[in-house]
């Protein structure tokens, strides 16, 4: 049934029309036959009081009302929006709000189908899987109990990926798994080939786990050794460069597998003594440990541009309500398992982060590809980061620190209590950013002006909002312009443009892979968790320029790194008309 359009919708002024049409497919409570049972306006507000509720849980004085009505005005200005989960589901009966779990995965049959299961509970309740499947024996293995042989890593997944496939989350969101192989597992070579023939394993993104020894020994270029993780004894070695240039030459051809470095992502493990970190979320950017969830959180940094500078005054006043929603989060969420319950709550991992980066560049008049745009980018996180933590300093100082506190990395002397295990993350924003009318996380510009494949196959060119708005100041917009824009896929030649306005608006493709990586790094320096980052090459890249990256990736502090190369996949979400 076609959505009736919200009579309230004219309440939320920056709400675009393609918000409106993602929030009715997937956001908006709806009767059984599909009919909308609330507008934009509801959700938000049903959102935002939801979520203040929490307070009187911890104080019976709270100005709750009040603080719906600063949630809701944070939410309805587009300047910080929660994660889908959160918005999709608060105030409702499945109240699952987070987007990111990691799931342990045991080397027994009991382990890995109850590990299944509790996939399959997340999925359906919105939320994305993240495993290592490092601990599975490795294929040809020997079983004692049946005196047979282990399948592997590999063929276990493809349950995981079944399981994903079929669930579909009652239509609103298809399930998204990370699938994590340590470089030191016997079967890392065929795990590195696993999504090579594009026909399986479509539900997960796969990252091959690096380890310090690992780089050291592609440095080297000396073998390293094979360990299998049943017994722990050494089975094997193979020549680390070759398997290095196995997993670039893998990403160049489609873009996987990632890597993500476990050592570093150790480093920075605020509970060490709780767990070692083995798996990201799917998407990357929130390291946790098996049964831990996060629920991320983003600020559009697009909103926070004022008299042509950054309005800091604002985004700190945002940071703390931000941190403060975040941190509510965790009281009202109906985990979908008690160990997942137990374990978050323990830790309160959140992950506030950014979108509208792109954005606030061109508001400012800075290429995203310049020295001045990476200082501002290390200066905006650390901002972000310090005033986040300050914020959650103050949420302890009334509502203690976070359970497992003690023998964390905050238990120092003369440190103080804090509330939140971490702070920081940078998500995709994949959706969000849609709803914001926003440029994705910390991502360029796609493109100026672009073709969209959306859900049912129809194409539409978009125009990026801000583009429009200058081309039309400036009086030389016209369809036809927009049509040949998406055409290109740059502006870069484009003589009708007045060349100050190229200079802005640069998009993914007009910048080198080095930057997209300083960029991460930037970022990176002052976020607790990790940066989702795609390096976008063009089409004509070759293997060397990937290898070059992984290493600058590895050399710059990133905790993973993620590449794709235009046109390598056979389905790709966005396109520029440019390639036939
Ligand atoms: P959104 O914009 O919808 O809030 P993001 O694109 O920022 O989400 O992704 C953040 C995280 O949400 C991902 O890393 C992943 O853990 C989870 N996620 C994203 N898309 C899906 C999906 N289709 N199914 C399950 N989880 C998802």
């Amino acid at each position: 049934a076609k959505a009736t359009p919200d009579k309230n919708k004219d309440k939320i002024p920056g709400l675009t029309p393609n918000a409106l049409t993602v929030l009715e497919k997937r956001y908006l409570k709806r009767d059984l036959s599909g009919k909308p049972l609330e507008g934009p306006v509801d959700m938000f507000r049903r959102v935002a009081d939801t979520i203040a509720a929490a307070d009187k849980f911890l104080d019976n004085k709270a100005d709750v009302k009040g603080l719906s009505d600063e949630f809701y005005k944070i939410m309805t200005s587009f300047e910080f929006l929660p994660n889908s989960p959160t918005l999709m589901n608060a105030g409702r009966e499945l109240g699952q709000l987070s987007a990111c779990f990691v799931l342990p995965v045991g080397d027994s049959m009991e382990e890995i189908f109850e590990s299944v299961k509790h996939t399959a509970l997340i999925h359906k309740s919105g939320g994305g899987t993240g495993f290592s499947f490092s601990r599975l024996r490795p294929a040809q293995d020997v079983v004692m109990s049946t005196t047979g042989i282990s399948s592997g890593p590999l063929s276990f997944m493809r349950v995981f990926d079944v399981a994903t496939e079929t669930i579909k989350q009652g239509g609103t969101r298809r399930g998204a798994n990370m699938g994590i192989l340590r470089v030191d597992h016997p079967d890392v070579m065929n795990f590195i080939m696993c999504k090579a023939d594009q026909k399986h394993l479509n539900n997960f993104n796969i990252s091959v786990g690096l380890t310090e020894d690992f780089m050291q020994a592609v440095e080297e270029d000396r073998d390293y050794t094979l360990i299998n993780p049943r017994n722990g004894e050494p089975c094997g070695a193979l020549n680390a460069r070759k398997v290095f240039n196995r997993i670039v030459k893998q990403a160049w051809e489609n873009g996987e597998p990632g890597i993500i470095f476990l050592d570093r992502l150790n480093r920075d493990n605020p509970t060490p003594l709780v767990g070692e970190i083995e798996s990201t979320n799917p998407c990357g950017e929130q390291p946790l440990l098996p049964y831990e969830s996060c629920n991320l959180g983003s600020i559009n940094l697009g909103k926070m541009v004022k008299n042509g500078d950054v309005d800091w005054e604002r985004l700190k006043e945002v940071v703390i309500l931000a941190v403060h929603f975040l941190d509510n989060v965790i009281e009202v969420n109906k985990y979908p398992l008690p160990q997942i319950d137990e374990m978050t709550r323990s830790n309160r991992k959140i992950g506030l982060g950014v979108m509208g980066w792109a954005d606030m560049l061109i508001l400012l008049g800075i290429p995203y590809c310049s020295d001045k745009a990476i200082k501002l980018g290390e200066k905006v996180m650390k901002f972000i980061n310090d005033e986040g933590h300050s914020a959650s300093r103050e949420l302890a100082a009334k509502r203690g620190s976070f359970p497992n506190f003690k023998g964390s990395i905050y238990d120092r002397p003369g440190k103080g209590a804090i509330r939140n295990a971490t702070v920081t993350t940078i998500a995709p924003t994949g959706t969000i950013s849609i709803i914001a009318n926003a440029s994705s996380g910390v991502e360029p510009l796609f493109a100026v002006s672009f073709v969209r494949n959306v859900m049912d196959n129809t194409k539409m060119i978009e125009v990026n909002p801000l583009f429009e708005e200058v081309a039309k100041e400036r009086g030389f917009y016209s369809a036809e312009l927009m049509e040949k824009i998406a055409e290109h896929g740059t502006l870069h030649d484009i003589v009708e443009i007045p060349a100050d306005v190229r200079d802005v608006f640069v998009t993914a493709h007009d910048i080198t892979p080095e930057y997209h990586i300083k960029m991460q790094s930037a970022f990176q320096k002052y976020t607790d968790n990790a940066v989702s980052k795609t390096v976008n090459f063009p089409n004509d890249a070759s293997i060397e320029d990937v290898e070059k990256v992984y290493r600058l990736a590895y050399q710059s502090g990133c905790k993973g790194v993620t590449i794709y190369r235009d046109g390598s996949r056979d389905e790709q979400v966005l396109s520029t008309g440019k390639k036939e």
